[in-house]
């Protein structure tokens, strides 16, 4: 069943579907034209950054680590610690708006390019897909042959290619999460040691290559949150790949003796499906299967070169301007999407220059109220956590603010490493006679190399005294 079948009843199924919601395997025509080229320059970019992010290193850390195991990460270079979490959060609810804002803007812009798995499936298995196979019509009669010396030396030959990119794109991912050192020291020490190393490679090389050689569009379509909430962030006033269909309609192929003055601009020659990697039509206006990957805007233009017509039959714009001829507008949307955009990154920004490097909290050990020591002095226990969250050592202190309190604190003379947590028991104490109630406040003052840090209020008990 061709696509072309499926015209009245295009919204009841998806594009690479029958009518029984049988799957159609897809064979997209590669068409190399001026977006295909800057998509194809985006991805060398891309594919460069991926490839090297994780021998990357800034001031000794990695570009990016995160290493959810072990609760260690780094992103541009800059220790996160799981006290960060905050952080996280914003930064997720901050893309996410951003995401949706530029969506209700630019439509799906980012699906088409600069989604890992649009990139990695157009620019590298297709590209590998077509040196091996042939196009895709060469492609289609490999599929529907029987299984002969030809088909089974292509297939191998693909099944090899696609599982070592997918191996290589595993190792790769997993340098990401746990450090490429750590993985190299896991991949060349011992069989045994590096065993769940390796299992944790192949299950994720068999996750990509599944994804790449058999699930394809369906991430796209199916899988993917992002895709699947384009009817609610789509409006017609959001730039999409769009077909003018007032420029377009009635469309009809070109026949000589003629007359074609009645005819729009489309000679319906299917080129804008065949190279539509979720096999729609885009002729039929915005649907949910449409990534934006604008290869029917290539095909098209080069059609229209060809019959000498103006370029951008299909192009990027609004449903609403192609009706009315309206320029760009902000619609109440998206001036309310802009306002919380600015408010969540001005306060991630505060957030993010007042983030300190060193994290400390004083709390009391639970169960515990106070010691009588020998001398007539009561003490109460504390607990003091502090991670530094710099790439220098650091030299702390902790003194009483509340006169009439002694602090001792073991091991007072040791640093505190970079990047790293320590954690310390400390005594507060008093003399008996002066305790002047069940519960008192205390406050103390840490310091780091010499200076103030942060100043902790707490809560001292002792027995009540009754005094003569
Ligand atoms: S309709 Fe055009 S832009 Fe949308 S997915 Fe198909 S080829 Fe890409
Ligand atoms: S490529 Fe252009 S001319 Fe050809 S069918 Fe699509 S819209 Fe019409």
């Amino acid at each position: 069943m061709s696509n072309t079948e499926t015209e009245d009843n295009f919204r009841e199924h998806l594009g690479n579907q029958t009518t029984s919601g049988k799957r159609i395997w897809l064979y997209p025509k590669i068409i190399k034209g001026r977006l295909y080229k800057y998509r194809t320059y985006l991805s060398w970019f891309y594919l460069l950054f991926f490839f090297t992010g994780p021998f990357i290193k800034i001031n000794g850390y990695p570009l990016l680590l995160l290493n959810v195991i072990d609760r260690q990460f780094v992103i541009f270079g800059q220790p996160f610690w799981p006290q960060d979490f905050h952080f996280l959060v914003l930064l997720l609810i901050t893309a996410i708006v951003f995401i949706v804002l530029f969506t209700v803007i630019y439509g799906r812009v980012f699906c088409g390019w600069v989604c890992p798995q649009t990139i990695f499936l157009e620019m590298v298995f297709r590209k590998i897909e077509n040196v091996i196979e042939g196009n895709s019509i060469k492609q289609k009669k490999l599929d529907a042959m029987p299984w002969n010396r030809e088909k089974i030396t292509k297939k191998t030959l693909k099944f090899f290619a696609f599982f070592g990119v997918s191996f290589l794109i595993s190792n790769t991912f997993l340098a990401y999460i746990m450090g490429w050192e750590n993985l190299w020291s896991k991949i060349s020490g011992p069989f045994m040691d590096g065993l769940t190393a390796l299992f944790g490679l192949l299950v994720f090389t068999a996750v990509f290559y599944l994804v790449f050689a058999k699930v394809r569009e369906l991430v796209c379509i199916m899988i993917c949150p992002y895709g699947r909430l384009q009817g609610v962030m789509l409006d017609p006033n959001s730039m999409v790949v769009a077909y003018d269909d007032e420029r377009g309609e009635p469309r009809g192929k070109i026949r000589r003796n003629q007359d074609q003055s009645e005819k729009g601009d489309c000679v319906d020659c299917n080129l804008c499906v065949d190279v539509c990697p979720t096999g729609i039509d885009i002729r039929h206006g915005t649907q949910l299967e449409c990534v934006n990957c604008t290869a029917c805007m290539d095909a098209c233009d080069s059609v229209m070169s060809k019959i000498k017509k103006p370029k951008g039959l299909i192009r990027i714009d609004s449903v609403n301007n192609i009706r009315n001829k309206t320029g760009f507008r902000f619609t109440p949307r998206i001036i309310s999407y802009t306002i919380v955009m600015v408010l969540l990154m001005g306060v991630f920004t505060y957030l993010l220059a007042s983030r300190t490097d060193v994290e400390a909290h004083v709390l009391r050990i639970p169960g515990q109220t106070f010691f009588e020591e020998p001398n007539e002095i009561i003490s109460n226990m504390y607990n003091l956590e502090m991670v530094n969250k710099s790439f220098d050592d650091k030299r702390f202190s902790i003194q009483p603010i509340t006169p009439g309190f002694e602090l001792v604190v073991a091991d007072s003379n040791a640093s505190l490493q970079a990047n790293s947590e320590m954690k310390r028991v400390f005594l507060l104490k008093k003399s008996k006679q002066s305790i002047e109630g069940y519960k008192q406040p205390v406050a103390v003052q840490i310091f780091i190399d010499n200076r103030p840090l942060r100043k902790f209020e707490t809560t001292f008990f002792g027995p009540i005294v009754i005094k003569e």
